[in-house]
C-alpha cells in the first residue's frame, strides 16, 4: 500500500511538474527586426492583426521601426485566474528578454542612456477594433531620459512636448484619469501665456504643463507619476490586457457581432517621432479610397504632429497628394509600399506612417475599413486587374451590409431649392436627413421616441458609439476622412461628413452656427455623404443610384457604381446553384424583381389581390353568402327525404355565391395576365387563397357599419358571419387548402383565373409557367383531393377551348409549412410537382411561437442566447432546419426530380440561403429588394462549399 501510495505521489509529482515546466515554456512574446523576425501574416489569431502585419512587412524589408508583440494568448492566460494585476508564468521574463534584444538591435537603453529607446505600446486585436484602447506613446520618458533626448535632439521644445504627450495619455489611458482634468490645466497654461494653440508654447511654458500634469497625477493616483521605464511599460501592458473588457470593447464587439476571440495581442514598438520638427509629419492613408473604391491613393498627413492628432481629428489633416511637395523622396517611397502592400495582401490597406526627420517608417498596415460601395469597386476592379479571381470578388462583399447599396440618397432637385451650409469630407456615402442632436445620448433618446436623428459633433470618440448606431447620419465638424467618425460611419454604412470646418458645433448650446444661420437641438439638417455637402432644414431623401438606374432613371453608362454592380451579379450567376426567384403580387414587383435578376416569381399570395377597393366588396359577397352556401349544402346533404324545399332556399344564395365569383374571376384573370406578362416566359408560382375569411371582414363596428352601407346589406348579417367565423387561434384554424376543400369553387374560379390568363398571354406569344400551389397541406389526402379538383377543372379549360392537354406547362405543388407535411414528405410528393418551404408556419409551428405574438418575448430569448437569432429572420437550422432536411430528403425518395424551394423569408436571409443550400434546394423565393442580396449569398455558400 505504502509503496503504491509513494508511486502515486511520484507521478502525480512527475506530471505537476511536466505541466509547470511546459506552462513556463509557453512562448508569449514574438521579436519584430531585422533577421529576428518570428511572427508572419498567418498569425493573427495569436499576434493579433496588428502584430501579425507588423511582422510580416519587416519580412517584406519594408521600413518598420522593430518591436514586439505579446500575443492574444497572454491576455487570454491573463484573464485565467479571474485576477487583473497577474501576469502569466514566463510572461516577465519573455518581455525583458524581448526588450534586450530590441535595446541591441536599436542600439539604444530603455529609457536611459545618451540616445534613450523609447517604445509606443499598442492594442491589437485579431479583428480591428477602432478606439478600445487608446495608444501610449513617448513610453520611456523621465526626468533623466528627457535630458539625454534634448542633448541628443538639441530640441528641448520637443522633447518636453513629448513628455507632456506621454504624462497625459499614461495618465488618461494606462490611469484613467479623465482626460479633461488634463486638457483643463493645458488650457489653463494657454490662457495663462495668452495663446491659443497647442504649437504655440514656448519650452518654458510646456515644463509648467508637464510639472502641472504631474500634480494632477500625484493627486488623482495618489502617488508619483512613475519614472522607471520598466513600471512605465508594465502598467502599461496590464491596461492593454485590461482594456480588453472594457465597456467600450464589449459594445464594439456585440455591435460588430465579434464573437470568439481569445483576447488582445499588445505591440511594444521602437518610437519614432512625426513632431520632430517641420521635416517630420505623420498620416494614414489607404491603398484606394475606402468611400468610393476609387483606385486612387488615398489619405492624409499632419506634419509636425503625432499619429493622435490625424485619428482624433483635433487637426483637420491634408490630402497625401500635397505630400509630394513636402517631401517627394518620402512620398515616392510611400507609393512604392503602396504598391507592395496591396500586391502582397490582394486587397485594399490602410497604412499609418511617419515621418522622422525626412525618413518614411511604415507603422501599421491592415485592410483598410471600406463602405460596401467601396468594396464593390474595389473587388470588381481588383479581378479585373487580375489581382483576385472572381470568387475572391464575390466572396468579399460582405451580404450584412450589401442593401446599404440601395439605401436612400438626398434627392437632387430638393438639394438645389435647399440652404447649403457648407461642404465637408464626403466620409461615408448616402444621403440623410433628420433632427439636429449633439450627444450620443440625445441621440438614443430621440430615437426612442421615434424621430430620425443627424448626430452632430465636433469629433466624435468610442463612446459614441451606441448613439452614432441609432443615428441616420453623422456631421462632424473636425477631423479627416480617417477621424474617428469617418471610420465608424463607414463600418456602420452611416451617411457622415466628416471635417466641415465651418460649422461650429457647440454641444453645451446644443447649437450649430455657420455664418449668420444657426441650427438648434430638434431642428431639420441633412448631409449627403458622396459630396460632403451639409443642408439646412428639410431635404427629400429618395432611392439609391442603383434602384434609380435599375428602374430607367438614369444613365448606366454613367455609373461606374452600376456597371460594377452588374458585373458582380453576372459573376454570382455563374457560381450560384440555387435559383432566386421573388415573391410578388403586383406588376410593379414583379418588374422590379425581374430587373433586379429574379428568376422567376415563388410565391404569389393571391389573397393581396383582393384588398384593392372594388375587390373587397366582391369578395366580402363572397365571404358573407359562402357560409348560407356551405350551411345549405350540409343540410341538403343530410337531409332524410324531401330537400326540394331546402334546395329552392338555396338557389338564392348560391346565385350570389356564383355572381360573386363572376365578378371576381375575370379580376384575378387580368391580374395573372399581367404578371405572366411582365414575367415574358420565366415561371410563376400562384398560390390559392391562404388565409381565414374572417381576416377579410371588419371587427369592428364601424367597420361593419360601413361594410352594411356599402353593400346594403343589413350590419347584423355582417356581425353575425364575423362571429360565426371567430377563431381562437385563426393561424391554426381554418385556412390554407382547408379554405378549398370547404369551399371548392373559390379554389375552382382562382384555378381557371390562373389557366385562362396563362392561355390569353400564350396566345399573345408569350411563354407562360404557370405552377399552382396548394397552402397548409398536412396530410396527403388534403393534396389529392385538391389537386384532382383543380385538374378537372384545368382539363375541362383546355377542352373547352380546343387546346391540346399539354398546351400550357403547368405544374401543381404544395407548400410544406406544417410539420406533419414535412415528416410525411414522401407520400404527400406523389401528388405534388414541387414543394416550397413556407419556413414562417413552419417555424411557427415547429418551434410553437405565434408569428403574431411572439415579437413580445423572442428578442428577450435572443439577449438570453436561447436562441442565437429570432428563428423568424433567420433559420433555426437545429430545428426548423431538420424538418426542411427531412422534407427534402422524404419527398425526393418518393420523387427524385422533385423540384424543391423555399418562399417563407428566411428565403432573403443570407445565413438562411448558406443553409438551403446545403440541403439541396433548388431555388429560393424572397421580397424584391432581396433579389440581389440572395443572388450573393447563393454564390457565396456554393463557393464557400467548394471550399
Ligand atoms: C410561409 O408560411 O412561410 C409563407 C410563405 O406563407 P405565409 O407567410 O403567407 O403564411
Ligand atoms: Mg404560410
Amino acid at each position: 500500500m505504502m509503496q503504491a501510495a509513494a508511486l502515486y505521489y511520484l507521478f502525480a509529482n512527475f506530471y505537476l511538474t511536466e505541466e509547470r515546466c511546459c506552462m513556463s515554456k509557453k512562448k508569449y512574446v514574438y521579436f519584430f527586426g531585422g533577421n529576428e523576425t518570428e511572427g508572419n501574416r498567418t498569425q493573427k489569431e495569436l499576434l493579433g492583426g496588428k502584430g501579425a502585419n507588423l511582422a510580416e512587412m519587416t519580412r517584406l524589408g519594408l521600413p518598420v521601426p522593430p518591436g514586439f508583440t505579446i500575443s492574444t494568448e497572454a491576455c487570454s492566460d491573463f484573464y485565467e485566474d479571474g485576477q487583473t494585476g497577474y501576469w502569466p508564468e514566463g510572461l516577465e521574463e519573455q518581455v525583458k528578454e524581448k526588450l534586450n534584444l530590441l535595446e541591441k538591435t536599436t542600439g539604444k537603453k530603455f529609457g536611459e542612456g545618451e540616445e534613450p529607446l523609447l517604445v509606443s505600446v499598442r492594442s491589437g486585436a485579431a479583428v480591428s477594433m477602432p478606439g478600445m484602447m487608446d495608444t501610449v506613446l513617448n513610453l520611456g520618458l523621465n526626468d533623466n531620459s528627457i535630458e539625454s533626448l534634448i542633448k541628443k535632439t538639441e530640441n528641448p521644445r520637443f522633447v518636453w512636448d513629448a513628455y507632456r504627450r506621454f504624462i497625459q495619455m499614461f495618465g488618461d489611458v494606462v490611469m484613467e484619469i479623465p482626460h479633461h482634468t488634463f486638457e483643463e490645466a493645458l488650457d489653463g497654461v494657454k490662457s495663462r501665456k495668452g495663446v491659443n494653440l497647442d504649437t504655440e508654447l514656448s519650452t518654458d511654458d510646456l515644463r509648467e504643463v508637464v510639472s502641472e500634469f504631474k500634480k494632477i497625477y500625484d493627486r488623482e493616483i495618489g502617488e508619483a507619476f512613475p519614472d522607471s521605464p520598466w513600471d512605465q511599460l508594465r502598467l502599461s501592458i496590464d491596461a492593454v490586457f485590461g482594456s480588453w473588457n472594457n465597456a467600450r470593447a464589449i459594445r464594439y464587439r456585440q455591435i460588430n457581432d465579434i464573437t470568439g476571440l481569445v483576447g488582445t495581442a499588445v505591440n511594444v514598438q521602437t518610437m519614432v517621432f512625426g513632431n520632430m520638427g517641420e521635416d517630420s509629419g505623420t498620416g494614414v492613408c489607404f491603398t484606394r479610397n475606402p468611400a468610393n473604391g476609387d483606385n486612387k491613393f488615398y489619405g492624409e498627413y499632419l506634419m509636425n504632429a503625432q499619429g493622435e492628432d490625424v485619428v482624433a481629428g483635433i487637426r483637420t489633416p491634408k490630402p497625401i497628394s500635397t505630400l509630394r511637395e513636402v517631401n517627394e523622396s518620402a512620398y515616392d517611397e510611400l507609393m512604392r509600399i503602396r504598391t507592395i502592400l496591396e500586391e502582397h495582401y490582394l486587397d485594399m490597406q490602410d497604412i499609418e506612417f511617419t515621418i522622422q526627420e525626412g525618413k518614411l517608417y511604415v507603422l501599421q498596415t491592415r485592410t483598410g475599413k471600406r463602405t460596401v460601395f467601396a468594396e464593390l469597386n474595389i473587388a470588381v476592379d481588383m479581378a479585373n486587374e487580375g489581382l483576385i479571381d472572381r470568387k475572391t470578388a464575390i466572396m468579399r462583399i460582405p451580404t450584412a451590409s450589401f442593401n446599404q447599396l440601395f439605401a436612400p440618397i438626398l434627392d437632387k432637385a430638393s438639394k438645389k431649392n435647399a440652404t447649403l451650409l457648407t461642404t465637408g469630407l464626403s466620409a461615408s456615402p448616402g444621403g440623410a436627413c433628420g433632427r439636429a442632436v449633439f450627444t450620443a445620448d440625445e441621440a438614443e433618446e430621440w430615437t426612442s421616441r421615434g424621430e430620425d436623428v443627424i448626430l452632430c459633433r465636433k469629433e466624435t470618440s468610442p463612446e459614441d458609439i451606441g448613439g452614432m448606431s441609432v443615428s441616420k447620419g453623422i456631421i462632424t465638424s473636425r477631423g479627416g476622412m480617417t477621424s474617428h467618425a469617418a471610420v465608424v460611419a463607414r463600418g456602420m454604412g452611416l451617411p457622415c461628413v466628416a471635417g466641415a470646418s465651418d460649422l461650429r458645433v457647440d454641444s453645451s448650446s446644443k447649437r450649430i452656427t455657420c455664418g449668420e444661420t444657426m441650427i438648434n437641438e430638434g431642428d431639420l439638417i441633412a448631409l449627403d455623404g458622396f459630396t460632403g455637402e451639409v443642408f439646412a432644414g428639410k431635404v427629400d431623401v429618395r432611392s439609391s443610384e442603383l434602384l434609380s438606374i435599375s428602374s430607367g432613371e438614369g444613365d448606366p453608362s454613367e455609373s461606374r457604381l452600376y456597371q460594377n454592380y452588374s458585373i458582380l451579379m453576372k459573376w454570382t450567376d455563374e457560381f450560384r446553384r440555387l435559383g432566386v426567384r421573388t415573391n410578388a403580387e403586383t406588376v410593379r414587383d414583379t418588374k422590379t424583381a425581374v430587373d433586379f435578376g429574379a428568376e422567376g416569381i415563388g410565391l404569389c399570395r393571391t389573397e393581396h389581390m383582393f384588398f384593392a377597393e372594388e375587390r373587397i366588396i366582391s369578395f366580402r359577397k363572397l365571404i358573407l353568402v359562402a357560409e348560407e352556401v356551405k350551411d345549405f349544402k350540409h343540410l341538403i346533404a343530410s337531409a332524410e327525404g324531401d330537400t326540394t324545399s331546402l334546395e329552392k332556399k338555396l338557389a338564392g344564395p348560391l346565385e350570389d355565391y356564383n355572381e360573386a365569383l363572376d365578378e371576381l374571376l375575370p379580376l384575378q384573370r387580368g391580374d395573372f395576365a399581367a404578371i405572366f406578362r411582365e414575367l415574358e416566359g420565366l415561371p410563376c408560382t400562384v398560390r390559392l387563397l391562404d388565409p381565414p375569411l374572417h381576416e377579410f371582414l371588419p371587427k369592428d363596428e364601424e367597420g361593419q357599419l360601413e361594410m352594411s352601407r356599402e353593400m346594403g346589406l343589413p350590419v347584423e348579417k355582417i356581425r353575425n358571419t364575423v362571429e360565426k367565423l371567430h377563431e381562437f387561434n385563426p393561424m391554426l384554424g381554418h385556412r390554407g387548402c382547408r379554405l378549398g376543400l370547404i369551399y371548392p369553387e373559390v379554389s375552382d374560379m382562382q384555378v381557371r383565373a390562373i389557366m385562362e390568363a396563362a392561355i390569353e398571354v400564350k396566345q399573345d406569344g408569350y411563354e407562360v409557367l404557370p405552377e399552382i400551389m396548394i397552402p397548409l397541406v398536412g396530410h396527403p389526402e388534403e393534396l389529392r383531393i385538391a389537386r384532382e379538383r383543380a385538374q378537372l377543372v384545368i382539363d375541362g379549360i383546355l377542352e373547352e377551348s380546343g387546346l391540346e392537354k399539354d398546351y400550357i406547362k403547368y405544374k401543381i405543388g404544395t407548400m410544406i409549412e406544417i410539420p406533419r407535411a414535412a415528416l410525411d414528405a414522401a407520400r404527400i410528393a406523389e401528388y405534388a410537382d414541387f414543394f416550397s418551404f413556407g419556413t414562417n408556419d413552419l417555424t411557427q409551428m415547429a418551434c410553437g411561437f405565434s408569428r403574431d405574438d411572439a415579437g413580445a418575448f423572442l428578442e428577450d430569448y435572443v439577449k438570453m442566447g436561447i436562441y442565437e437569432v429570432d428563428p423568424f429572420t433567420s433559420i433555426d437550422v437545429d430545428g426548423v432546419g431538420r424538418f426542411v432536411e427531412i422534407g427534402v430528403e422524404e419527398g425526393r425518395k418518393a420523387k427524385p426530380d422533385l423540384k424543391v424551394g423555399v418562399c417563407g423569408e428566411h428565403g432573403g436571409d443570407p445565413k438562411s440561403i448558406r443553409f438551403f443550400n446545403s440541403v439541396g434546394l433548388d431555388y429560393v423565393s424572397c421580397s424584391p429588394f432581396r433579389v440581389p442580396v440572395a443572388k450573393l449569398a447563393a454564390a457565396q455558400a456554393e463557393i464557400e462549399a467548394a471550399m
